[in-house]
């Protein structure tokens, strides 16, 4: 491991560079080779300036989170320590106390990658600061943490890429108090993907919860459902019910213990399962039709004593689900003349109406779960009056599967808006700053911009999103016509590309793929402060660095470019006036009172500060003072300390 003190702006070919930034050359090479010396020392983390680049070493290293680590990091500056997500926690919630203004963190990365644990770490070390700092071991992060706990049990699975990959986005806010303790909490989720409920790719799990609810043969009893994962079609048909890396019985109890400690009573809980069961045996439910004695297509339910049970764990009565699941209400007229019949349904129809069931009843169970859990975690406060708060953005990472849906489209989109958002905040409006200040810049922007690519998906009037919300309001699109609007308005697009192809079953098929940032994604139409974590290899083997694999996260997170400009640029810049007044007492110029300008005011701190080179290090721009690195930032709150 690094020295905890390790500022590594010299090279040590033992453990490489502990900042991007020192490297003398920039090319992917560099950056790989420097990346992949510090993990095989086992040093999964390295700066690019305040950003923390994490590589998954997919290995317990229970030496760089123990307790003693962690408070090495308090009251430590982010370049007086080695890096660590700790290093990261610390600086927000220092930035949090001094500014006062809301802080944010966002996790980017493929899926795999290491964002949840990541987020995991980043609140672990928030909670310590709020035992050690307020004497809070009932702490609210604590709560969060719990929280997590459960919200990883119905909202993680295992996937091909990861054993425990969250099938939902999420934004977790700690809200604190004017002194800066941690008073509440609050937990925002998007896109659950729920048609996981019913179908995924052969070797995948549906939610952990189905599989830890039938470990306990006393629930299923005193529910009366089978506890055999294969006796039930929904967790049967993707073909895998455990993983070596999983034990469902122990994460179980543990999920029952954080349910006890928000206040789920044994009541509540029954409910849960009651609907899980619910849900499983929805699957079970199929459906015939007795064309010849009635002439007609329409179904009935085939298996009812599955039906009758269902309705028995819902608690509502069993011919009324039956109807709801073989027919559906039409509304027919409108105003006083409004009427409304029931059409009967189709086999195919009646199952797509049932697995929408079993989605919507799990999707509203989720939502349920997570309103609960924030009246808790907002421990009786209105979030209307909170003074700052720190939020924690955990979002999927990219995927690309071999059969990707709207659901991949959606989530490939948000993490398209994430990546404007880096590229805006950290490589255009940086550098717009420095020009419009009047500092000296050469401008770099040969980096992956994907304005394209956005405007294609959401462009006004014509972009995917409007073409297809258009489709859906008409009701009547099939895949042909949808392909055929896309091809109408995008064939000259370079970011998309039209397919129609026939499968080995002579099925046609439409899809259309589009050039992302971080590669190529073929879309099925049919129906079917910055935290950067880099997985090590695609196999989840442990302690071992794939240099392919790693070179081509590289190349999308746009690490040599945000380095480029990371280097070349200025870590840290600040208002002539919040600077004068927060290190006047550096100059006797300026202390006990200054009447002139604030820049000549904060030139005099400078100069008196005897900053080595102080002319390549800070830079005096229109309204702001640049400082080029953290060791002279570092400087002046070293000053400023022994003064005070
Ligand atoms: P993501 O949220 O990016 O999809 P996860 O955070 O779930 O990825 O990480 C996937 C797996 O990788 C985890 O279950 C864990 O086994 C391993 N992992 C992630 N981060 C670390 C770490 N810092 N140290 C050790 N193993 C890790
Ligand atoms: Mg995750």
């Amino acid at each position: 491991m690094e020295p905890i003190n390790s500022y590594n702006n010299s090279f040590d070919k033992n453990i490489g560079l502990s900042d991007f930034c020192f490297l003398d050359k920039i090319e992917e090479i560099d950056i790989l080779s420097n990346l992949s010396t510090r993990f095989n020392r086992d040093i999964i983390y390295t700066y690019i300036g305040d950003q923390v680049v994490s590589i998954n070493p997919f290995s317990k290293k229970p030496n760089l989170y123990d307790e003693k680590l962690l408070k090495s990091y308090q009251n430590m500056y982010m370049y007086e320590v080695s890096p660590h997500i700790y290093a990261l926690a610390e600086d927000t919630y220092k930035k949090l106390v001094l500014s006062k203004e809301n802080q944010c963190v966002i996790i980017t990365g493929e899926s795999g990658a290491g964002k949840t644990e990541s987020s995991k770490i980043f609140l672990n070390y928030l909670k310590n600061i709020s035992n050690d700092k307020f004497n809070k071991t009932e702490n609210i992060i604590k709560l969060v943490l719990e929280s997590n706990n459960i919200l990883e049990s119905f909202g993680n699975a295992k996937t091909l890429r990861n054993d425990n990959s969250s099938r939902f986005g999420k934004f977790i806010e700690i809200e604190f108090d004017g002194k800066g303790s941690p008073i509440s909490g609050k937990i925002s989720q998007f896109l659950l993907e729920k048609s996981r409920v019913h179908s995924r790719a052969i070797g995948e799990r549906s939610f952990h919860i189905f599989y830890q609810f039938l470990t306990s043969r006393e629930l299923t009893d005193r529910h009366q459902i089978p506890s055999d994962p294969s006796y039930y079609k929904y967790l049967k048909d993707s073909m895998c019910y455990s993983v070596s890396t999983v034990n469902d019985t122990k994460d179980f109890q543990s999920l029952i213990g954080s349910l006890k400690l928000l206040g789920w009573s044994e009541e509540d809980m029954n409910s849960i399962w009651r609907v899980l069961g619910a849900i499983l045996l929805i699957g079970n439910i199929e459906f015939s039709n007795d064309v010849e004695k009635n002439n007609v297509d329409a179904v009935y339910v085939s298996t009812p004593d599955t039906l009758k049970k269902v309705a028995q764990l819902l608690q509502c009565k069993t011919d009324l689900l039956e109807k709801s699941l073989i027919s559906r209400s039409l509304t027919l007229g409108a105003g006083k003349r409004q009427s409304s019949i029931r059409v009967l349904l189709n086999q195919s129809q009646a199952r797509e109406t049932r697995d929408a069931f079993a989605k919507v009843l799990y999707d509203r169970l989720f939502s349920s779960i997570i309103e609960r859990i924030n009246v808790t975690i907002a421990n009786g406060i209105d979030h209307k009056c909170i003074e700052m708060s720190i939020g924690i953005l955990d979002i999927y990472g990219f995927e690309i599967f071999e059969n990707n849906s709207f659901e991949q489209f959606i989530i490939n989109y948000s993490n398209e808006k994430l990546q404007q958002l880096f590229i805006n905040l950290v490589l255009r409006q940086e550098q717009e700053e420095y020009l419009k200040e009047g500092i000296e810049w050469k401008t770099i922007d040969n980096y992956f911009d994907n304005t394209p690519i956005i405007d294609l998906i959401e462009g006004q009037p014509v972009g995917l999103i409007k073409l297809l919300e258009e489709a859906c309001l008409i009701g009547q699109s099939t895949p042909e016509l949808l392909l055929q609007k896309f091809n109408q308005f995008f064939s000259k697009n370079n970011y998309f590309e039209s397919f129609e192809s026939t499968n080995n079953f002579q099925i046609e098929s439409k899809s259309f793929t589009l050039k992302h940032y971080a590669g190529d994604v073929n879309y099925n139409l049919e129906p079917i402060t910055y935290i950067r974590c880099i997985k090590s290899n695609n196999e989840k083997r442990a302690n071992y660095f794939d240099f392919e694999c790693v070179k081509h996260q590289i190349k999308y997170l746009n690490i040599q470019e945000t380095i480029r400009v990371r280097k070349a640029g200025y870590c840290h810049k600040q208002h002539y006036t919040r600077f004068l007044n927060r290190y006047k007492m550096l100059s006797n110029e300026t202390w006990p009172f200054w009447n002139g300008t604030p820049k000549e005011g904060v030139m005099a701190i400078v100069k008196a500060s005897q900053v080595q080179n102080s002319l390549m290090e800070c830079q005096f721009g229109k309204k702001k003072l640049f400082i080029k690195s953290a060791s002279t930032l570092f400087h002046f709150e070293e000053l400023r300390t022994k003064i005070l």
